[in-house]
Order: C-alpha cells, then sequence, then structure tokens
C-alpha cells in the first residue's frame, strides 16, 4: 500500500513530487463558489442518527462548522431538533432535566449517576412549559439515605417561594448578575405565568466562553442543517423544518443520481428558492452533472467509504466497478476510496461552482487536511465525532473502555427505524439487504475540545504547506505548487513511531 506526502510554500523544489494535475492528470479551471453559506471552520457532522441531534449541532455551530440533524425520526422530533440550534442562547439551558413534585429523591439520586450533577427544576407536570414549583438541590438530598429514596420531591425539595428566579426576556448579563448575587447554583428562567423556560447554571457560567468562529445567520442565530429523503412524505418534514429556520438540507441518499433527487431538488427550487440544497452521494461525474443541472448548490462526495460502511462488499458503486487495486496508488485505504474522485469532482464540480463535501472515511485530522487539499471545501464525518458528549445516546462501559453506540444508517439496527431504510431505497424489501454496521466508539470527551483540536491540526497541516490559508491551499494544489509524493509501504512504516519500547497516544 502506498502513501502520500504534500509538500509547498517557500523551499519547494519544482522538481520534487507530483501535482494533483500530473496525479490525476486532468486540466484545472479557476474557483467560483455558489453555496450561500459560508464556514470559519470546514467541518461538518454526518446526519447519523448516533452523531447528530441538537446537541452536536449547537457545539459545532459555535465552533465554526455545522451540524447536519439526522431525519431517522418523526418529522416534529427532527424540526424541533433544528428549532431548539435556531433558538440556542449561550448561557440558557433550554432543554434542562426537569422532575415532578411525584418524583422520588431515588430518583434525583440517579439523575446524579446519570448525568453528573443535582440542581434539577420541579415543575407541575415535570416538563419545561409548566408552572415552577421548586428545585431540588444536592443540599437539598446530601444527608438523606437509603431509606428515603421513596419520598417525594414535594417533601426533600426547595419550595417556589424560597426561589429566586429571573423573567423571561431577561440577557445573560442580567441573568448572570442575578445569580451571582442569589449565591444560588441554578437560577430558572420563567414566563409572565411563572412557567418555566430556561434555567441558567452557575457552573456554565464560569464556563461561558466567547465563540468568535460560531457560524452564524444575518439574526445571529446559529446555523442548522437537515437532512431529509426524497419522497413524497418528505415535502411535509421539508415545510417543517423550514418552520424552523432550517438554512440547508442534505438530500440523503447512499445513490444521489435518481429521478426522485432530481424531482426533489426541482421541487425545493421552486417551493424555497433561498433555501441551501446539497445533493449526493455521488463518486462519477455523470451523477454529479445530473445534480448540477437539476440546481444543488453543493454536492457530497463518497459511496462506500465510510467506517460502518460495507457497500462495497455487498454492491457496487452506481458505475464504478470498485478497484481495489486503487489502494496500491493513493493514501492507504483513506485515499483509495476518497482521494481518486474527490480531486475529480472537486475539480469538475469548482467549473459550475459547486463545492464538494469530502464525505466518509475521515479518520484522522491528517485526512481532514489531504481532503481539503484536494478540492474539497469541507469534509463531512461521523465515527470522527461520534462518542463525544455532544452525540445523542448514553455512555457505557465494556472491558473498563467507556463507549458510545455507533452505527452506519444502512445497518439493519437503524433500518429497523423507518427512515433510514429509503436512504437504501429499500423501503419496500421484505429482505433487507445491511449496507452498515452498528458499533461503539470510544469515549473523545467534549466536542469543544475534540473540534479545537482538529482545527489546530489542520491549521498545523497548512503551516506545513506553507499555506496562509485554505483558499491559498486549494490555489496552490490548482496551481501545481502543492506536490504529492508517493510513498512506499515500509517509508509509511519507518516514518511512524519506532524504536520505542512502549508509548502513549495522546492526541490532545
Ligand atoms: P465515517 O465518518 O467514516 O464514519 O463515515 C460517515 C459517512 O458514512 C456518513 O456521512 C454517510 O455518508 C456514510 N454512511 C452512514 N451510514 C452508512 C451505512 O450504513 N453504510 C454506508 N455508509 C454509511
Amino acid at each position: 500500500m502506498a502513501d502520500y506526502l504534500i509538500s509547498g510554500g517557500t523551499g519547494y523544489v519544482p522538481e520534487d513530487g507530483l501535482t494533483a494535475q500530473q496525479l490525476f492528470s486532468i486540466a484545472c479551471h479557476c474557483i467560483t463558489f455558489k453555496m450561500k453559506i459560508t464556514l470559519k471552520t470546514p467541518l461538518i457532522s454526518s446526519p447519523m442518527d448516533t452523531v447528530t441531534e441538537s446537541s452536536m449541532a449547537i457545539a459545532m455551530a459555535l465552533m465554526g462548522g455545522i451540524g447536519i440533524i439526522h431525519h431517522n425520526c418523526t418529522s416534529e422530533f427532527q424540526a424541533n431538533e433544528v428549532r431548539k440550534v435556531k433558538k440556542f442562547e449561550q448561557g440558557f439551558i433550554t432543554d434542562p432535566v426537569v422532575m415532578s413534585p411525584r418524583h422520588t429523591v431515588g430518583d434525583v439520586f440517579e439523575a446524579k449517576i446519570c448525568h453528573g450533577f443535582s440542581g434539577i427544576p420541579v415543575t407541575e407536570t415535570g416538563k419545561m412549559g409548566s408552572k415552577l414549583v421548586g428545585i431540588v438541590t444536592s443540599r437539598d438530598i446530601d444527608f438523606l439515605s437509603e431509606k428515603d429514596h421513596d419520598r417525594p420531591l414535594e417533601e426533600a425539595m426547595t419550595k417556589r417561594e424560597d426561589l429566586v428566579v429571573a423573567p423571561a426576556g431577561v440577557t445573560l448579563k442580567e441573568a448572570n448578575d442575578i445569580l451571582q448575587r442569589s449565591k444560588k447554583g441554578k437560577l430558572p428562567i420563567v414566563n409572565d405565568s411563572d412557567e418555566l423556560v430556561a434555567i441558567i447554571a452557575r457552573t456554565d457560567l464560569k464556563k461561558n466562553r466567547d465563540y468568535p468562529l460560531a457560524s452564524k445567520d444575518s439574526r445571529k442565530q446559529l446555523l442548522c442543517g437537515a437532512a431529509i429523503g426524497t419522497r413524497d412524505d418528505d415535502k411535509y418534514r421539508l415545510d417543517l423544518l423550514m418552520q424552523a429556520g432550517v438554512d440547508v438540507v442534505v438530500l440523503d441518499s447512499s445513490q444521489g443520481n435518481s429521478v426522485y433527487q432530481i424531482n426533489m431538488i426541482n421541487y425545493i427550487k421552486q417551493k424555497y428558492p433561498e433555501l441551501q440544497v446539497v445533493g449526493g452521494n455521488v463518486v462519477t461525474a455523470a451523477q454529479a452533472k445530473n445534480l448540477i443541472d437539476a440546481g444543488v448548490d453543493a454536492l457530497r462526495v463518497g459511496m462506500g467509504c465510510g467506517s460502518i460502511c460495507i457497500t462495497q462488499e455487498g454492491m457496487m458503486k452506481s458505475g464504478i466497478v470498485i478497484i481495489y487495486s486503487f489502494q496500491l496508488y493513493y493514501w492507504g485505504y483513506f485515499a483509495a476510496n476518497i482521494a481518486y474522485y474527490l480531486y475529480y469532482f472537486a475539480e469538475y464540480a469548482r467549473r459550475f461552482g459547486v463545492p464538494v463535501i469530502a464525505d466518509g472515511g475521515i479518520q484522522t485530522v491528517g485526512h481532514v487536511v489531504k481532503a481539503l487539499a484536494l478540492g474539497a471545501s469541507t469534509v463531512m464525518m461521523g465515527s470522527l465525532l461520534a462518542a463525544t458528549t455532544e452525540a445523542p445516546g448514553e455512555y457505557f462501559f465494556s472491558d473498563g473502555v467507556r463507549l458510545k453506540k455507533y452505527r452506519g444508517m444502512g445497518s439493519l439496527d437503524a433500518m429497523e427505524k423507518n427512515n433510514s431504510q429509503k436512504r437504501y431505497f429499500s423501503e419496500g424489501d421484505k429482505v433487507k439487504v445491511a449496507q452498515g454496521v452498528s458499533g461503539s466508539v470510544q469515549d473523545k470527551g467534549s466536542i469543544h475540545k475534540f473540534v479545537p483540536y482538529l482545527i489546530a491540526g489542520i491549521q498545523h497541516g497548512c503551516q506545513d504547506i506553507g499555506a496562509k490559508s485554505l483558499s491559498i491551499l486549494r490555489s496552490m494544489m490548482y496551481s501545481g505548487e502543492l506536490k504529492f509524493e508517493k510513498r512506499t509501504m515500509s517509508a509509511q512504516m519507518e516514518g511512524g513511531v519506532h524504536g520505542l519500547h512502549s508509548y502513549e497516544k495522546r492526541l490532545y
């Protein structure tokens, strides 16, 4: 298997390495951009039900990327997730754990184990938007023992009349001042009817930071994307997403070049001309051409290269028989699957001003740099972002390792939940053919730590190459200044960590 090094910038020697043009031998044209969305960080979280719901989309947008909410759920649930992102206000928690006076002290202890905190607002119905009747904090339950676990919260909680609250509409600064003066841990925010609409936590107050890279719309709300299918019932889903304020929809199909997708693009462009539409997935120019002609604003490129994907085992990429010997020429697994068509694609699509999203197979920050160097505008990630705090699902332990579930949307597991079957054109099938697996990924901590690591990695990559920005990186590639070098299997092995008896690999 071979690998490539990228080099460029000052001191580059023209004879060294190959230009991308030489490597892939086609002509180059100039860059224009069609998509109206600009991101400061070229990172997108994949619309998978173990990767992107509102928490992930909020974190990704705060860090300068964007999250695409999955659609393996009801239209109402998905629209609500989009609404949470659009309504997100830094510092205000709008979906906290809430309990009712009928919940028990034991429930609070359980929540403490699960979520690691114990300041829980208590409302009449146990839901947000219902009358606030109290709050239960560690001070209320610290001295209670096992035998108190069945006691209802109305006996243990601090009652409404003893609480300091703030009115809805309060600014974050005012709310923070009230919280500081009151010396409490949590500040409930209530509307005119004394119904709970949000809370602010003292611990978050300390953590509150600025997010200078945040992806925002003209009303200063975070950007949010959502995936939809291409069938008639997706038109209802689309309407709900529009009402929730979605900025971009991704037509989520494992093979994007279909009459369904082309009809859907036409439908969206007529009904919601301002809405940005990402088509895909595609891997051949013929597929791309049809979607570009239909009016997509960006293309999602990649088939059969996701970490959870078994498409290549059982299927053929449309129009391409998968030739495994590609692996001889490009960057191991990543390049075998992506580099080749990514370069062709980005080069083809930019003639029409359509940016390309490299989707699937991104395993390291090095892969991100390589994808961007080959012409992708952004990368879409599944496994790399799975098992972060913000990914859906609870952590669990296996052999002492903290894990979260991660599954392909074409796994039998995911297809049992309605919508993802449509991604694989399988909704009518009696026998389902899995195109993905279900597994787990090791805990990576929070997106707020992981994405800065990715950003720093991309910056270092550009610095090593000698590119001051990603657009310079791309123009260096198209001008031929950026060189690619073939690395043999032994060069790759010798270039890795060697000569050590043992070592610890901590990345950030
Ligand atoms: P990863 O980043 O390598 O984990 O790949 C994520 C990408 O794999 C997603 O963005 C999808 O394009 C693709 N994908 C998701 N589920 C499946 C599946 O079940 N089979 C094949 N590809 C999938």
